[in-house]
């Protein structure tokens, strides 16, 4: 798509769509919904409170997907469960492993539609990066998700899933009663992979409040990083309802360039975004904003390009870190990733300026796992929104 394409937050979003019998799937619901449904489903209200711990607990702290593994609830009390409700997480259709240890999944999601899903090992830890919707109605231009045209947003259910599915895999649901192992495969996750994460807001902070909650999936609020291209409006809400640390794709600086790059710059330019930004940490309580820089050969990559970021983050006092992105090419994207040269250049401005200027280092590149390689087999059977609408019942 063209760089001047509207920039639109035009999304389908499929309501949580009953599974077969049509029994709710509990998983992604936050503790004020499951009480609701619980009550609806029989439980006495002043149980209620008592009973959503403890089923909380099962799901997302041991990894229970069957309601009768649930052995300090009652019989009956399990079979009524099991009449009314599932624990559904998507369905892994493909796992691909790089040369590198990273991991690449593809799961499918309500509807047939598929997202990618990225695991990435390192020395005492691991990211996960997962994926806030199918596709993306941004059109970065040098973003491979950006081309595609099915969008959908995930439900809650379907973002944590993706936490649940990768322990899964990872074989990494403690067991009860055993003692506490500290070291984690899963220690992180990013909300960098298919998706601008803050036009899928209220999913989005569900599912990570269920990720940080302490008898969930109890990750620190540190641990999980939300990047995003610059909606502006929705940081200060990220600082207040969810507390995680942010990145900006940044990627350029000036209005012209950033235009180019990560269209909805026409819509908040630079100067509004750095002033979002400069709240960010203080409210949220949180250290310094990644700023992510794509490296891209001839368009930002410049002495002067590296001047001018400075400029702007020290203009607005705003503690940062920058991550350089060597650019990850895909099968008939417009740029050429920046030489190493030009990068270590950048990268030594940067950091004689005082901040930290760490290069990413490009993982899962021969499995098409790498920043801004994910697109999923949905868009080579791409449906007419007509098609999906039918499908989801959205038009009857
Ligand atoms: N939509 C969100 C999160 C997903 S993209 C966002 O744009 O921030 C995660 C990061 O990968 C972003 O910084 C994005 O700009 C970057 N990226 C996208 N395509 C890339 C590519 N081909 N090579 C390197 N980085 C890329
Ligand atoms: Fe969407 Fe992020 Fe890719 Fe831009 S870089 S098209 S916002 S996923």
């Amino acid at each position: 798509m063209p760089a001047d394409a509207p920039i639109t937050q035009d999304v389908l979003t499929i309501p949580r769509k009953l599974p077969e019998g049509g029994k709710q799937n509990l998983v992604g619901l936050t503790r004020a919904q499951m009480r609701d449904v619980l009550i609806e489903a029989g439980t006495k209200e002043k149980q209620a409170k008592m009973r959503v711990g403890q089923i909380w607990q099962w799901i997302y702290q041991w990894g229970v997907r069957d309601f009768d593994s649930m052995t300090n609830l009652a019989k009956d009390y399990r079979a009524m469960l099991a009449e009314q409700f599932v624990i559904e997480i998507p369905e892994v259709v493909s796992k691909q492993v790089s040369e590198d240890g990273t991991r690449k999944y593809l799961v499918r999601i309500a509807g047939g539609h598929e997202v990618e899903v990225v695991y990435i090992p390192e020395e005492g830890r691991g990211t996960l990066c997962i994926s806030s919707q199918v596709g993306c109605t941004l059109t970065c231009t040098f973003c491979h998700t950006g081309t595609q045209k099915l969008v959908r947003n995930l439900t809650a259910g379907e973002i944590i899933g993706q936490v649940m599915m990768a322990r899964d895999d990872l074989d990494e649901w403690p067991t009860p009663g055993a003692p506490k192992d500290e070291t984690r495969l899963l220690s992180n996750i990013v909300l960098m992979g298919m998706g601008e994460p803050l036009y899928n807001f209220d999913n989005v902070r569900d599912a990570m409040k269920i990720a940080m909650d302490p008898e969930g999936i109890q990750l620190s609020r540190r641990r999980i990083t939300l990047s995003t291209s610059g909606v502006v409006p929705e940081i200060a809400r990220t600082a207040e309802e969810i507390g995680c640390l942010l990145a900006i794709s940044f990627h350029a600086t000036d209005d012209a360039t950033r235009d180019k790059l990560v269209p909805i710059n026409k819509r908040w330019n630079i100067e509004e975004l750095l002033g979002a930004l400069a709240s960010y940490p203080k409210v949220s309580n949180s250290e310094r904003i990644t700023f992510e820089y794509v490296m891209l050969h001839g368009v930002n990559d410049t002495d002067e390009d590296a001047h001018r970021l400075i400029d702007h983050i020290k203009s607005h006092n705003i503690p940062a870190k920058i991550n350089l992105i060597p650019f990850n090419e895909w099968p008939g994207a417009p740029y050429k990733r920046s030489s190493n040269n030009r990068i270590r250049a950048f990268a030594n401005i940067i950091y004689q300026a005082g901040y930290a200027s760490p290069i990413r280092k490009t993982r899962g590149e021969d499995i098409m796992a790498a920043c801004g390689q994910l697109k999923s087999a949905t868009e080579r059977a791409r449906k007419s929104r007509k098609q999906i609408e039918a499908e989801a019942g959205l038009n009857s």
